[in-house]
This record gives C-alpha cells, sequence and structure tokens, in this order.
C-alpha cells in the first residue's frame, strides 16, 4: 500500500465521511517520491480549497506514516471538464484529453422565443449579501460565487447538497440573480425539479416534446434545478433530464444542482447521471455552528429593523440547531408575540412565548417520525417498513430505521419492534448490531446514515 493510501487511511478517520468523499476521495496521487507527495486535482478552485483547508491535516497524517515530514504538493490536471460525446454513447467514461482545454464565456443562444428569467421570479430576499457565511456554508457559497462570476468556466455542474432549510435555494436564487445582473440577455432558467417533472409529464400529454426540448435544451443558457433528488425513481424524466443535462453540458451552459443528499445516496438513480452529477464539483452544505446562527438571526433582524438583544439572539440559536429556516421562524414568531403584546424582547420573554416550540422539539423525534422520515429518504412506504417483506429495497431501510430509533429516542428494543408492525426484540436488536457494525466498516454506510441524520431535528 502506497503512503498516500495509507494516508488516506488515517484522514478517513479524522474526518466526517461526508467530508472524506467530497474533499478527500477526488484526490488523486500523482507522484510519490522520497520526500514528497504530489496530489492531482482536476479543478484549481477545488485545489486551492483542499490546500487552504486541510493542508495541515495532510501533513500530519502522512507524517503518522512516514515518520518524517513530507512535503505536499497540489497540483491541477491541466485537461479540461469532460463534455459529454454524442448522446447514445453509452460511455461511462468520459475522456478528459480530447476536448478543448479553453471554455468560451457561456455562449449565449439568441432567440425570438426564449422564455428569459426575470428578477421578479427570483425572491428577492435570496441574495449573496444576505447570507451569511460560517464554516459549514463557505465552500458553497465560493463555489457558488465562483460560477456566478464566471458561469461555465469554473465547474460545470457544481452540486450543492444539504439538509433541509439550510440555504441551498437561496444561494440558487443569489447565483440567477448575479449572472442576470450582469448578463440580462442571458436565458436563466430556474426551476426545481419537481416542476421539471411536472413539465415532462404535461409535455407527453400533449404531445409537445418538441417545444419542451427547445426550452430546456435549446433556449437556455443555465440551468439552476432545484431538489433534484425527487428524480429518484422517476425514469421518464431522469430520461429526459440526461438529454437536457448533455445538450447543455456539451453547449458549455452552466448548470447548477441541488439535492439533500450526494449523488451516490439517490436512491433509483441511473448510473449515467449519477456519473454526470459527479463531473464538477460537489459542495455541501451543514448546520450552520452556533456563531454562524447567531449572525444569521441577527442580520435578519437587522434587515427587519429589529432590536434584537444578544443574549435572546444567543437563546433562540441554542434552542434551533438543525435549520436555518426554523431558526427564522422562531425569531420572526417571537417578534409577532412582542409586538401583539408590546413586550420588550427579553430572554424570559423568549421563553415564554417559544415554549411549544421547545415541547414539540421534544416530542419530535419518536420511533414514528423516523421511520417517516426514513421511508421518505427511501422512497418506500411507511407500512413497507412495518410489515413482513424482507426484500432488500425494505429490509435495508428498515433496519437503518430500526438503527436510528435506538439510537436517537429512549424507545427500548421491544418498544421499537412493537412501532415496527409489531417485531421481536431480538430483530431490532440485530439490526442495531448490524447497521453500527457497518457504520464502524465503511464509509458509504456511515455517509449513508449520516446523511439520513442531517435531516433529524437534533
Ligand atoms: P433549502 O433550500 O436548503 O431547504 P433555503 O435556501 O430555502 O433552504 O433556506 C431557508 C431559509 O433560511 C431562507 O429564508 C434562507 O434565506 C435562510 N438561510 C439559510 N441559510 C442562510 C444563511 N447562511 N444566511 C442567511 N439566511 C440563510
Ligand atoms: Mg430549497
Amino acid at each position: 500500500m502506497s503512503i498516500w493510501e495509507q494516508a488516506l487511511g488515517v484522514i478517513h478517520s479524522r474526518v466526517t465521511a461526508e467530508n472524506f468523499s467530497t474533499y478527500f476521495r477526488p484526490l488523486r496521487c500523482a507522484d510519490e517520491l522520497s520526500d514528497r507527495i504530489v496530489l492531482e486535482v482536476t479543478d484549481a478552485f477545488f485545489g486551492d480549497w483542499v490546500r487552504d483547508h486541510y493542508q495541515d491535516l495532510i501533513h500530519s497524517a502522512v507524517e503518522s506514516i512516514t515518520g518524517r515530514p513530507f512535503e505536499i504538493e497540489i497540483v491541477t490536471a491541466t485537461s479540461p471538464p469532460p463534455v459529454p460525446k454524442t448522446e447514445a454513447s453509452p460511455a461511462e467514461t468520459p475522456s478528459r484529453k480530447d476536448e478543448p482545454a479553453v471554455a468560451p464565456v457561456i455562449p449565449i443562444t439568441q432567440g425570438a422565443k426564449k422564455k428569459r428569467l426575470g428578477a421578479f421570479d427570483l425572491n428577492p430576499h435570496y441574495r449573496f449579501d444576505t447570507f451569511v457565511v460560517g464554516p459549514s456554508n463557505e465552500m458553497a457559497h465560493a463555489a457558488s460565487m465562483a460560477v456566478a462570476n464566471d458561469p461555465a468556466r469554473a465547474f460545470n455542474p457544481l452540486f450543492i447538497y444539504g439538509g433541509t432549510g439550510l440555504g441551498k435555494t437561496h444561494l440558487l436564487h443569489a447565483v440567477a440573480r448575479r449572472i442576470y445582473a450582469e448578463r440580462p440577455d442571458a436565458a436563466i432558467t430556474y426551476i426545481s425539479a419537481e416542476e421539471f417533472t411536472n413539465e415532462v409529464i404535461k409535455s407527453i400529454q400533449r404531445q409537445e416534446m418538441d417545444a419542451f426540448r427547445a426550452r430546456f435544451r435549446d433556449q437556455c443558457d443555465v440551468l439552476l434545478m432545484d431538489d433534484v433528488h425527487i428524480l429518484a425513481g422517476k425514469e421518464r424524466t431522469q430520461e429526459e433530464f440526461f438529454y437536457t443535462f448533455n445538450a447543455l453540458h456539451g453547449a458549455q451552459k452552466q448548470i447548477i444542482l441541488t439535492c439533500d443528499r450526494t449523488p451516490q445516496e439517490i436512491p433509483r438513480l441511473e448510473a449515467r447521471l449519477r456519473s454526470r452529477f459527479q463531473w464538477g464539483l460537489i459542495a455541501d452544505i451543514r448546520p450552520p455552528q452556533l456563531e454562524t446562527r447567531v449572525a444569521i438571526l441577527q442580520a435578519k433582524a437587522e434587515r427587519d429593523g429589529i432590536a434584537l438583544p444578544d443574549d435572546v439572539a444567543f437563546y433562540l440559536a441554542r434552542l434551533v440547531r438543525a435549520n436555518v429556516r426554523e431558526l427564522e421562524g422562531a425569531l420572526v414568531r417571537m417578534c409577532a408575540y412582542a409586538s401583539f403584546n408590546r413586550r420588550e424582547l427579553s430572554v424570559p420573554f423568549a421563553q415564554d412565548c417559544l415554549r411549544d416550540l421547545v415541547d414539540h422539539r421534544e416530542q419530535a423525534l419518536t420511533s414514528e417520525s423516523i421511520i417517516k422520515l426514513v421511508a421518505e429518504h427511501f422512497d418506500v412506504r411507511e407500512s413497507d417498513l412495518k410489515g413482513p417483506r424482507r426484500h432488500r429495497t425494505i429490509a435495508h431501510p428498515r433496519g437503518i430505521a430500526m438503527y436510528l430509533c435506538r439510537k436517537h429516542t429512549q424507545a427500548s428494543f421491544p418498544q421499537i419492534g412493537r412501532a415496527f408492525g409489531g417485531k421481536d426484540h431480538t430483530t431490532v436488536m440485530a439490526a442495531y448490531r448490524k447497521v453500527g457494525k457497518a457504520c464502524n466498516n465503511t464509509l458509504s454506510a456511515r455517509s449513508e446514515i449520516e446523511a439520513i441524520e442531517r435531516k433529524l431535528p437534533i
């Protein structure tokens, strides 16, 4: 095993599974010398990022293997990003070598029929200047800025993933707004994967596929698609999206996607789409840390002209941790109560009016709510998780749901068995052990669990 492979093992144990996949998997060891390791990345932005954030970790991991310091060099591969060959090509190994090295500024398709995005289509609050940057979202933010300032040159696609209410849609709108401001003639399409699915269905029914294709392939300069996890299991939509993706990517049009999980974790997604989602840059957004949550509250209070005392901001930020939307919701609610009742904002007042939020949070995590969430995540029915079917597509999520129930609630093994339609407690125990062991042993199992845990209200 090479030094770098061993060092990766050390790094693996020191970072989350997610960070490992995002930042370390893509590093290719180009050369290993007696005192120097050369790592290759396909993108300069990504290389700078890894250097700025993980240099020390990489050095210390290598040193722990070799017993002496090594020089670590991170270089950018000179080849350009992959461009799909033909639509019919089944090849899933895009060649980076045989394409031109310089990408032009986004070409703007001319045409009278182009449906242009108007600034009115965008949420007026979702801008770069209202987005509070912290360690949990700085990569996604920096990548979005890079793409907004130089579409189709930085990386394509940009794939942003993270839990609900963490600012993915906010960033998409911010990118659209920035591109629109610079190039009002660019046709920017912002669409959720759900709307896209509806458009596909509608166009098939009305036999208007030509118009559909023209709209998304020929008359689109930038495609921003929100919540692509919705495409799971929708074969016909996936097929249309595959061709849309190829057409746009091939014409050097920027594509940005958001998702609640990594491409690997989207169930029932065609391999060829999954691989395309990984062509560009994958950036994550994690729940913000306390300081960032406080800064978000203060920024919002300032925008809305609310005098928010620091101790109240900290109280709210400690109370709501996993979701910025809920955090803002708590602030708005508290301010509404305060103005109705003509009260000053203070910690006791906040405690008072957000009591049901606290109670609700305590109740929120039950076996029932976990079963619901896991069923949604894997796109299976709750009744199947509680039923007797043993097919892997059901048994696998069921085992994970049992594991999470045990880990995140006070319920005993027999109680969990009852929540799953009266299963024996030994079944639950076996599932708990199996999933726990898989998490310890394999990265993919750990990252699968982490993706679901990100959505738990904890
Ligand atoms: P997602 O699409 O990830 O579910 P949204 O983009 O809809 O989340 O964000 C939810 C709410 O939280 C929005 O009102 C958004 O403006 C706000 N928000 C999220 N992250 C931030 C941030 N870093 N700074 C300011 N506001 C944020
Ligand atoms: Mg969203």
